[in-house]
């Protein structure tokens, strides 16, 4: 069974917002995360675009998936501390842990953004 990722943040003390957190290019920036003060940032304008072309339920989705990835983030550090350091490689196995542990796969959200 697949974590819920909005409970597992709060489980994990981490807070969610959704607020405007730059630019698209050159990079598509979906989420961060505030190691300091503990919070994922969704970016807003993210949100937006999907809700635009695709309706609420994209829009909550997508909260879904970027809450699952930076959590995995997280997770893939901590019990993997020889994570690969090449970028690609990172988002890699960020992504397969993603799918394995919330069922969400990071990726698709990328595609229709564009
Ligand atoms: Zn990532």
């Amino acid at each position: 069974m697949s974590r819920e990722p909005f409970q597992s943040a709060r489980n994990a003390g981490i807070c969610v917002e959704i607020t405007d957190i730059g630019h698209w290019s050159p990079v598509l920036l979906i989420a961060e995360y505030d190691a300091h003060r503990r919070v994922i940032r969704i970016n807003a304008r993210a949100v937006e675009r999907l809700r635009k072309r695709r309706g609420e339920d994209a829009a909550r989705a997508l909260c879904a998936a970027a809450i699952a990835h930076e959590l995995a983030h997280l997770e893939v550090q901590q019990h993997h501390p020889r994570t690969p350091r090449e970028r690609s490689a990172i988002e890699s196995a960020v992504n397969a842990h993603a799918t394995a542990t919330y069922g969400l796969d990071g990726t698709w959200f990328e595609q229709l953004l564009r």
